[in-house]
C-alpha cells in the first residue's frame, strides 16, 4: 500500500513539474504571439501604405477621377469631335472621359468596369486622336474580330495579326507600322504574338523608335494574374512591353475588381505608377436567388423546366453547368420537352460552338446550356435569366457568369442551385489553384446565407 502511495506521489510530482514546464512554454508562446502580432500590424500598415502609393488609395483615386474629368486639355476638342463624328456617340459613360484623358496625357491607367460598360472606347478613341498607332493585346481572336467589325463600320482603320495571318497581310502591317503617312490606328494581337514572335517585337521596336507606337492597351488584364479566374500563361510575359516601350502609355482593362489581382497584374506588366479607376458594379436590375437543389435528378430538372415554361416563357437565357456531361444531359432533357436549347463547351468543334452562339444571339434557340467555356465575348443584351445548375468555383466567377444577364438594364434573374455534392466536385477541381479552396468556401457561405 505504502509503495503504491509513494509511486502515485512520485507520478503526481512529475506531472506537476511537467505542467510547470508547459506553463512556461505557454508563457513563452504567448509572448512570442504578442511579438508576432505587433510585427504583423506594423507590416500590414507598411504594405497598405506601399500599395496606396502604388495604385493611389481609394481617396486619391476619387480625387484623381475629379482631376481628370475635365474638358480643357489641349486634346479635349478633338476628343469630343471624334466621339461624335467617328464613334457616333452623343456622350461618355461614367469614367470613359477620365480614362481617355489619362491615356492622352501619356500616363498609365487601369480601368475596372463591368462587362458591357464600354471599356473598348477608352483605347479606341485615344488611338484615333493620336499620331501613330495603338497596340491592343486581346486574349481571343473572336473578341478582336467582333471589335474589328464595329470599327470597320465606323471607318476606323484597324487590323489584327495572328498565327493564321497571310504573309502578304503581315508584310503590309509591318510596312504600315513604320510609315508616317499610314492611317492604321489599331493593331490587335494575341499575347502569344508578343511572347513568341521575335520578328514582331523587333518591328515594334523600330516603330517605337520612330515615335509611331503611341499607346498600348492590354484588354482583359486580369489574365496576367494566377489569382484571377482566367489566367493565361502568355500574359505573364507582357512585362516586356513597358520595359521596351516605357514612353508608350499603357491602359489595362478588366471587369475583375479584386485588388489582389490588380496589384499582381501591375507588377507583371512592370508598371511603376498607375492611376486606377473603378466603375460601379452595382446592377440594380439583377435579382439574385439561391435555391436548394432537389437530390432527385428528375425533380431538379422539372424545377428548371417549370421556370423556363412559366416565368421565362419565350425569354432568352443561359444555364451554366459544372461539366460537359451535365451540359449535354440538361440540353437533352430540355429538348425532349420541346424547349429550344443548345450545348456549348470547350470540347466542341469551333464551328459548332459558333453556330450555337449565333443561333442563340439571333433568338433561334432560347437557351444555351454551357460550361464556363461560354464566357468572354458574350454581349447579348436581352438575357433574362442565368441559371446555375451548380455553384461556381468562386464568387468572382459567379459574378462574371451571372452578370451576363440583363445587359440592357432591364430586369433579369440570376438563380443558383445549391447542392451539397457540388462542393466536393468543385473542391477536387480547384485543389491545385492558389487559394482555390478558400474561394470555394466563400462561394459556399454565400449559398448558405441566402438559403432561407
Ligand atoms: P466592355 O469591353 O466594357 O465589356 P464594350 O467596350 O464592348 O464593353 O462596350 C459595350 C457596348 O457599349 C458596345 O456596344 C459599345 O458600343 C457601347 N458603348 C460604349 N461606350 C458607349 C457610350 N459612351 N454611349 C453609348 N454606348 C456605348
Ligand atoms: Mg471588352
Amino acid at each position: 500500500m505504502a509503495t503504491t502511495l509513494s509511486v502515485l506521489q512520485e507520478e503526481l510530482s512529475s506531472v506537476d513539474s511537467e505542467l510547470q514546464a508547459v506553463e512556461i512554454q505557454v508563457q513563452e508562446l504567448l509572448e512570442r504571439q504578442q511579438d508576432l502580432l505587433q510585427k504583423k500590424s506594423v507590416l500590414t500598415k507598411k504594405i497598405k501604405q506601399f500599395s496606396d502609393t502604388e495604385s493611389g488609395s481609394s481617396k486619391d483615386t476619387e480625387s484623381a477621377a475629379e482631376d481628370w474629368n475635365k474638358e480643357d486639355f489641349p486634346w479635349s476638342k478633338k476628343v469630343r469631335e471624334v466621339l461624335r463624328n467617328s464613334f457616333k456617340l452623343p456622350k461618355f459613360r461614367p469614367l470613359q472621359l477620365e480614362t481617355i484623358n489619362v491615356t492622352m496625357a501619356g500616363r498609365d491607367v487601369f480601368l475596372v468596369m463591368p462587362t458591357g460598360g464600354g471599356k473598348s472606347l477608352c483605347y479606341q478613341l485615344p488611338a484615333v486622336c493620336s499620331d501613330g498607332f495603338t497596340l491592343v493585346i486581346c486574349p481571343l481572336v473572336s473578341l478582336m474580330e467582333d471589335q474589328l467589325m464595329v470599327l470597320e463600320q465606323l471607318k476606323v482603320s484597324a487590323t489584327l495579326l495572328n498565327a493564321s495571318s497571310s504573309k502578304e497581310h503581315v508584310k503590309w502591317v509591318y510596312t504600315e507600322m513604320l510609315s508616317s503617312s499610314s492611317q492604321l490606328k489599331l493593331i490587335y494581337v494575341t499575347p502569344e504574338k508578343i511572347a513568341k514572335s521575335k520578328m514582331f517585337v523587333s518591328k515594334l521596336e523600330k516603330a517605337y523608335q520612330a515615335g509611331r507606337l503611341t499607346h498600348i492597351a492590354v484588354d482583359e488584364v486580369h489574365c496576367c494574374s494566377q489569382w484571377g479566374h482566367d489566367f493565361r500563361p502568355d500574359y505573364k510575359l507582357l512585362g516586356i512591353l513597358k520595359r521596351q516601350f516605357p514612353n508608350a502609355s499603357l491602359i489595362g482593362l478588366t471587369a475583375t475588381a479584386t485588388s489582389h489581382v490588380l496589384h499582381d497584374a501591375q507588377k507583371i506588366l512592370c508598371i511603376q505608377k498607375c492611376i486606377t479607376f473603378t466603375a460601379s458594379f452595382n446592377r440594380p436590375n439583377l435579382y439574385y436567388e439561391v435555391r436548394q437543389k432537389s437530390p432527385v435528378a428528375q425533380n431538379f430538372i422539372e424545377d428548371i423546366v417549370k421556370l423556363i415554361n412559366r416565368r421565362y416563357k419565350g425569354l432568352s437565357g443561359i444555364i451554366y453547368c459544372f461539366s460537359q456531361k451535365d451540359a449535354e444531359q440538361v440540353t437533352m432533357s430540355l429538348q425532349q420537352l420541346g424547349i429550344k436549347a443548345g450545348t456549348y463547351h470547350a470540347n466542341m468543334e469551333p464551328k459548332d460552338k459558333s453556330r450555337v452562339h449565333k443561333r442563340w444571339s439571333a433568338n433561334e434557340i432560347q437557351i444555351v446550356v454551357a460550361t464556363v467555356a461560354f464566357g468572354m465575348g458574350i454581349d447579348k443584351p436581352d438575357v433574362r435569366f442565368v441559371i446555375h445548375h451548380s455553384m461556381s468555383k468562386s464568387m468572382e466567377n459567379y459574378y462574371q457568369e451571372s452578370g451576363r444577364a440583363g445587359r440592357d438594364d432591364q430586369k433579369a434573374d440570376c438563380i443558383l442551385y445549391y447542392g451539397f455534392g457540388d462542393i466536393f466536385r468543385i473542391s477536387t477541381m480547384v485543389v491545385m489553384e492558389n487559394v482555390g479552396q478558400q474561394k470555394l468556401y466563400d462561394m459556399v457561405s454565400y449559398c448558405h446565407n441566402l438559403n432561407r
